[in-house]
């Protein structure tokens, strides 16, 4: 069996590796058998780590089926001596959560009788910790977040130790161990006793600090992200710079912009109200303009007007509009980018079926669109060209139907 030196130093980086055997493994890559490693192999929760064998590069860890730690190289070793690598900062990052998670879970359990039922380490996102119930009030995790610093600034030391199955029952475990024989025991000085396999900080003050920074309901359980160390000053960092972009944005303090941020909503929707009521009024002006603008087609007021990219919903609201006017039939049209928009009005008393004329217009531009009676939309493809055509056989209709009625 090889040797695990990370249970015994977790701080030991560099090792002359003694490499016993090699196997190639799928994908172009090789494994390598270690007599004694400083890799920790993926497991118990915790990612494995990556690092360097001589020129190779260490890309996976693994523990196989017969309990071997299979190194995963980027390229085949023979077997010999080796100067070795472990990747310190992502070895730092993991122990520093997995010691703030082991940490968390005692302070939760002892303080507020909360379980946790699993745990997942990840030094480079915020690592979780799931508890058997599905809401924790917000001040009470804001209570054990702060016992949890409490406890790292006290700096105790983290102790690990082989006991036999005989003496485990005399220790105040915190949960049971999941394996027989010698169990590995982490032991945050007089605080914690957890069975555990993993890397740790050897004092509770490497973890730096610990942060819950989101809360997450999962099948009846609440998930609790978090962070600490070296990922607690990234997160940190990132959201004061945000906060401190936000603010000078802003000429304010970053403790000031919530309230800052509630008032500039409220100004907004009130200013939306008043520009809807403005853009209403300024319409209504301007279906009067068009009405008066109308020309004569036999006995009815025709208004046609050549918009460049106004938006259909305007279109349509100017239309009708124009309804109130006597007698009147409206065609307004937009274009933008080769495509006509239309709204067509047909005043009740004008004897003309906006739908229908519709219909007929879009005929020429191959258009589809709905309405009814009085207010019909649609568009197609066309130029201003096209649409000048339509306002023409808008008024040659006009004066067939009028002739024909007569
Ligand atoms: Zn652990």
């Amino acid at each position: 069996m090889t040797d695990l030196l990370y249970h015994s130093n977790p701080l030991l980086l560099d090792f002359p590796a003694e490499v016993t055997e090699t196997f190639p493994l799928p994908g172009g890559r090789f494994g390598a058998l270690l007599r004694a490693t400083a890799f920790y192999p993926t497991g118990g929760g915790q990612e494995h780590d990556t690092g360097f064998l001589g020129e190779a590069a260490v890309l996976d860890v693994y523990k196989d089926e017969a309990g071997r730690v299979v190194h995963v190289l980027d390229r085949q070793i023979a077997p010999g001596e080796y100067p070795a690598r472990v990747d310190g900062e992502r070895r730092l990052r993991a122990m520093q959560h997995h010691t703030g998670q082991h940490l968390l879970s005692a302070v939760l359990l002892r303080r507020f009788d909360l379980e946790s039922v699993s745990a997942n380490i990840n030094g480079y996102a915020p690592s979780t910790v799931d508890l058997a119930v599905e809401d924790v009030p917000a001040e009470t995790l804001r209570r054990a977040e702060e016992e949890v610093n409490r406890v790292i600034f006290e700096n105790r030391p983290v102790k690990t130790y082989f006991v036999d199955e005989a003496r485990v029952a005399a220790l105040p475990l915190r949960k049971p161990p999941k394996v027989s024989g010698q169990i590995r025991i982490v032991e945050i000085e007089g605080y914690d006793y957890t069975p555990c396999g993993g890397t740790h900080c050897p004092a509770t003050g490497m973890i730096g600090l610990l942060k819950i920074v989101r809360t997450e309901r999962i099948n009846h359980k609440l998930r609790l992200h978090f962070v600490a160390g070296l990922q607690a000053l990234e997160v940190f960092r990132a959201l004061h710079d945000s906060a401190r972009a936000a603010a000078d944005l802003l000429s304010a303090r970053p403790e000031d912009l919530p309230a800052l941020t509630q008032k500039l909503l409220d100004q907004m929707s009130a200013l939306r109200v008043e520009n809807e009521t403005l853009r209403l009024a300024a319409l209504e002006a301007e279906a009067r303009s068009l009405a008066d603008s109308a020309q004569t087609v036999g006995g009815l007021r025709l208004v046609t007007r050549l918009y460049a990219a106004r938006p259909a919903a305007e279109l349509r609201l100017l239309a009708g509009k124009l309804l109130a006017a006597e007698k009147t039939v409206a065609v307004l049209a937009s274009e933008e980018g080769g495509k006509l928009s239309l709204a067509v009005a047909a005043a009740p008393d004008s004897g003309v079926e906006a739908r229908e004329l519709l219909n007929r217009l879009l005929g020429p531009i191959g258009g589809r669109g709905g309405g009814d009676a009085r207010l019909a939309q649609g568009g197609g493809q066309g130029s201003e060209t096209q649409a000048r055509l339509l306002f023409e056989q808008t008024r040659r209709e006009l004066l067939a139907v009028q002739g024909s009625s007569a």
